[in-house]
């Protein structure tokens, strides 16, 4: 195994997700969340990388479509995803409480249930990084399609319990129109204003936004933020009776979805 510090990159997909390559400069590699199989065979040949782990977020056809061609020219890469039959006969299961070892890369990630925008989600934390899918994305969090608000509140939850310094690499590029969501939720919120201008330039210059930071998320991501007094009041304009938790999770991830 190489010494050389980890590298993380974004391999672009379909219109706005991003695949995660991680390597050490040369030799083996892995990607988290490969939907489209084409772009990362491309990096793969271009850098002379070998396909050694695959990470799997959720069964959606964005984060896992690609994993059956991968195989077909990585044979021997081990693809680590959650415990759902909707997956193929390729996965590694894993679940809360399960570690994933990459051990070409000396890597080893705990494995965080975080059921919401599908039942079966997972995120992927270690060495100061967190894979999260489409459970957090930068200021914002993901539809819920097989849970509830509850279930969303419960990952937020956990994931803020991760320390501040961690980074955070979602599933998609998101963050621009997130911002201007959350700036109708909290629009006197400093560091959410500042994150806004941010992440405006860098879209302008055609750059990543993420990834972003835990510390960061926690203060400007409205749904990390569904116990303060500001995303509280604003939730109640749509939902008279909300409580600071899930009810004010339940309240603006309906108000997110007509926005
Ligand atoms: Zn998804
Ligand atoms: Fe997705």
């Amino acid at each position: 195994m190489s010494n050389d510090p980890l590298q993380i990159e974004p391999i672009p997909a379909f219109s706005d997700n991003y695949i995660w390559l991680l390597h050490r400069g040369d030799g083996p590699c892995a990607v988290v969340d490969p939907g489209d199989p084409a772009p990362v065979l491309d990096v793969l040949a271009r850098r002379g990388l070998d396909l050694a782990a695959i990470l799997v977020t959720h069964h959606h056809w964005d984060h896992a479509g690609g994993v059956p061609d991968l195989l077909h020219s990585w044979p021997d890469a081990v693809v680590h995803g959650p415990v759902d039959n909707r997956l193929g006969d390729w996965n590694q299961p894993c679940r809360e409480g399960d570690s994933v070892t990459i051990p070409e890369l000396g890597l080893t990630f705990s494995v965080l249930d975080v059921p919401a925008h599908t039942r079966s989600h997972i995120a992927f934390h270690g060495h100061g990084l967190l894979f999260c899918g489409d459970t957090l994305f930068s200021v914002g969090c993901g539809r819920l399609f097989e849970g509830s608000a509850a279930d969303m509140q419960a990952a937020m939850d956990k994931l803020t319990a991760l320390p501040g310094d961690t980074n955070v690499y979602c599933g998609h590029e998101y963050t621009r129109d997130n911002c201007r969501f959350a700036l109708a939720v909290e629009p006197d919120n400093a560091a959410l204003q500042q994150r806004a201008e941010e992440v405006q330039a860098r879209r302008e210059r055609g750059e990543p936004t993420l990834p972003s930071t835990l510390e960061g998320e926690r203060a400007t991501n409205p749904f990390m933020r569904t116990r303060e007094h500001s995303v509280v009041t604003a939730a109640r304009q749509h939902a008279p009776d909300a409580a600071p938790g899930a009810d004010t999770m339940a309240a603006i991830r309906a108000w997110k979805d007509r926005f």
